[in-house]
């Protein structure tokens, strides 16, 4: 595999121009980022080129950046757990588990660690190798106790094998420093949209609320993982946006998870989307998603999130083409579905996939 890969990203863009006919703008742009080394300094402009590229030349110009970094073949598997459900006092118009939406989830407390090492293990079992804990909490002021609980179950489940990922909302440096020294792999915390369109979406903590907790994590050691909703009522220009954030981080975060709005009863998000007017999501934009961060982020592991299982499996496919290379699989997505193993491994053997080992990565050094 790793011959074909040096053999495909010899001369990418050699070999993307001689194919195909495409606009000066698309052309330049697209020569850019698929010759040169990996980009911190996007500007909207570049993105919107990438993004508006013809969409079969956007997919193809994707793979060929993927194939540069990844080995094609290897999806990473991730599961993700709820372990503190509902209760939550930010305002996210989106989320089932605000306190500011009425979709009568009722608040739960932390889960054991005996409950987390059981389906660390059975996801284990199932191949996944990243194991994701989400609890639904504004932040980690004054929760020592769960801290502690929390970061000893990082520590257990980095025995299993697995990578571990925490999502707990806002964070200061101590809390970081613990989770570090827990051994934590990655933190995530989703800017979630455009800066234009956040305040839209939330109200209880602002756009730079959450970079800033980014940094934090950034500068105690552990990966960012960070990335967005689609279907948010958003424009493509927000699409763009969302992007432009993220393509701008130094490093990339190593993680960007995109997901898809799943409507959920009762939650704010529902009743602005019905109204008339309001932008809905097509799947072309998604791809156009996935693909520009491709191309943008080489070397982050864009992972297909919330919402997967309103895909097709042809929809899915196409989404591996633009360049995803890890899915969620596993028995829920916090309070939605989820695609379960068995499908997914089923699927992944007909497309000639393989999951992905942890801590494996075929890229080149330096994000
Ligand atoms: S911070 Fe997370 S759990 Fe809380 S309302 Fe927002 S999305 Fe939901």
């Amino acid at each position: 595999m790793s011959g074909m890969i040096s053999r495909i990203s010899r001369r990418p863009f050699h070999v993307y121009h001689r194919l195909f006919n495409i606009s000066a703008g698309h052309r330049l742009v697209l020569k850019e980022a698929l010759s040169k080394p990996i980009r911190h300094d996007w500007s909207k402009q570049e993105l919107s080129e990438i993004y508006n590229t013809p969409l079969l030349e956007l997919v193809y110009a994707a793979q060929l950046q993927h194939r540069k970094y990844y080995d094609p073949s290897k999806v990473q598997l991730c599961t993700l757990m709820n372990i503190k459900t509902g209760g939550c006092s930010e305002d996210c118009k989106y989320c089932s588990q605000s306190t500011s939406n009425n979709t009568g989830l009722k608040a739960e407390k932390l889960v054991s660690i005996d409950e987390v090492l059981l389906e660390a293990k059975e996801a284990k079992k199932n191949g996944s190798t990243r194991f994701c804990l989400g609890a639904a909490w504004r932040d980690m002021n004054g929760r020592k106790s769960a801290l502690k609980r929390i970061a000893e179950m990082v520590t257990k489940v980095n025995d299993l094998g697995l990578e571990t990922c925490v999502t707990l909302g806002m964070l200061n440096d101590e809390h970081a420093k613990q989770l570090k020294a827990a051994g934590l792999t990655a933190y995530n915390h989703n800017i979630d949209t455009s800066r234009e369109h956040y305040k839209n979406v939330i109200t209880s903590r602002s756009y730079d609320d959450r970079l800033k907790t980014i940094r934090v994590v950034k500068d105690s050691g552990i990966s960012v993982c960070t990335g967005g909703i689609l279907g948010l009522g958003e424009t493509k220009e927000d699409h763009i946006g969302f992007l432009y954030s993220l393509s701008n981080m130094m490093p990339h975060p190593e993680s960007v998870p995109i997901n898809r709005l799943v409507p959920i009863k009762g939650t704010r998000i529902v009743d602005e989307l019905e109204k008339p007017g309001a932008n809905k999501l097509e799947f072309e934009d998604i791809l156009r998603v996935i693909a520009t961060a491709r191309i943008a982020m080489p070397n982050s592991i864009v992972r297909l999130a919330a919402g997967r299982y309103t895909m097709k499996e042809y929809e899915q496919f196409l989404c591996f083409m633009a360049g995803c290379n890890s899915i969620f699989t596993g028995k829920k997505m916090l309070t939605t579905f989820c695609n379960g193993w068995n499908e997914d491994k089923a699927m992944l053997l007909k497309w000639g996939l393989e999951p992905m080992k942890a801590f494996k990565k075929y890229n080149l050094p330096g994000n």
